[in-house]
C-alpha cells in the first residue's frame, strides 16, 4: 500500500450520494486534509478523526469503511444526527510510514527526516508529522506537561515549538470550533482500549463520559481506561475547551506489532462499526 492508494479510497467517497465533503486545509507537504459529513445537520453531531499518528493508519482505513457504513444506514433511513469524519489528519507522516523518504520531494527534507529517524531509512514505526512533531501532543491542553513529552524533533512524542505550532493541528482545532460537535472520537491503534475523562474535568463530566464509554464498550468489548499522564491530545483539547464528551479508542489487538495494516481491518471494522451510532445516541441520554 502507498499513500496514493489511501487517497484514492478517500476520493472515491466523494461519489456517495448525499455525502458532503470539504478540504479543510493542507498538510506541511501540501497534501489535502478532507472532512466528510454523513447524515443530517439537525440534531447532535459527532466529529471523528483518524490517522493523526502516522504508524496508526489502520484508523484511517477504518474511518473510510465507517463512512461507507454510516452512509448505508443513512440511505436506509436508520441514521439520526450527523457525523463529521476527518479520516487522515497526518498524511505526510502516513506517507513516510508507507514509502519512507521517497515520499518527500526535497532532498534537504529527506536528509533532515533521516537524521530525526536516527539515520534509518525504515520509517515504519514513525508517529510524527513531516517535521518530526507528534501531532497528538501539540494541542493546547496542558501542553508540554506529559510524562512522555520530548522537546526535540523525533519520530514520536515531540510536543512542537508551541501549542498548535503544526498546521495539521491548527486545521483540526479551527474546524472543530466552527462546527462545535456534541461528541468526538479519536481513532488510534492499538490495544482495544477506550480512553475517557481528561484529568482536569470536573467529576460530574467525568461521570457523564464514563456512562457513554460503557455504551461503547458494550459494542466493541474494549476495556475502559481513564486518561492518566497524557496531555496535549485532540481528545484532551476537546475536553478542556468544548467540555463535550471526547474519547480516544485504540483499535487492534495489543499482540499485533505496529504498524497494523489492512489485514487487520475486517476484524476492527466488525468490532467497531456500530460504535459511532451508539455513542451519538448515548449523548442524548446523559
Ligand atoms: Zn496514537
Amino acid at each position: 500500500m502507498v499513500i496514493q492508494d489511501i487517497y484514492n479510497s478517500i476520493e472515491n467517497l466523494k461519489s456517495l450520494e448525499g455525502i458532503d465533503y470539504l478540504i479543510i486545509g493542507y498538510s506541511t507537504f501540501f497534501r489535502p486534509i478532507y472532512v466528510f459529513h454523513v447524515g443530517t445537520y439537525e440534531g447532535n453531531q459527532m466529529l471523528m478523526e483518524g490517522g493523526i499518528h502516522a504508524r496508526e493508519y489502520l484508523s484511517t482505513l477504518f474511518l473510510i469503511e465507517e463512512i461507507k457504513f454510516l452512509h448505508e444506514q443513512f440511505v436506509n433511513g436508520e441514521l439520526s444526527g450527523g457525523y463529521y469524519v476527518v479520516p487522515l489528519v497526518n498524511p505526510d507522516g502516513v506517507a513516510l510510514v508507507l514509502e519512507g523518504v521517497s515520499s518527500v520531494s526535497c532532498n534537504i527534507q529527506k536528509d533532515i527526516l533521516k537524521l530525526i529517524n536516527n539515520g534509518s531509512d525504515d520509517f515504519s514505526l514513525w508517529k510524527a508529522n513531516g517535521l518530526g512533531v507528534d501531532l497528538n501532543v501539540n494541542f493546547d491542553a496542558e501542553w508540554g506537561k506529559g510524562t512522555q513529552n520530548v522537546f526535540c524533533p523525533s519520530s514520536e512524542n515531540f510536543v512542537g515549538y508551541y501549542p498548535e505550532s503544526e498546521r495539521e493541528v491548527k486545521i483540526l482545532t479551527e474546524f472543530t470550533k466552527q462546527i462545535y460537535p456534541s461528541i468526538t472520537i479519536s481513532w488510534h491503534t492499538k490495544g482495544e482500549v477506550i480512553y475517557y475523562g481528561f484529568y482536569t474535568l470536573p467529576p460530574k463530566l467525568i461521570a457523564r463520559d464514563y456512562q457513554i464509554a460503557l455504551k461503547i464498550s458494550e459494542v466493541n468489548g474494549y476495556s475502559i481506561v481513564k486518561t492518566e499522564g497524557s496531555v496535549g491530545g485532540f481528545s484532551d483539547w476537546v475536553s478542556l475547551n468544548l467540555e463535550v464528551p471526547a474519547f480516544t479508542i485504540e483499535i487492534g489487538n495489543q499482540n499485533i506489532s505496529h504498524p497494523l495494516n489492512e489485514e487487520n481491518l475486517s476484524v476492527v471494522f466488525e468490532q467497531n462499526k456500530y460504535v459511532p451510532i451508539v455513542a451519538l445516541k448515548a449523548v442524548n441520554n446523559v
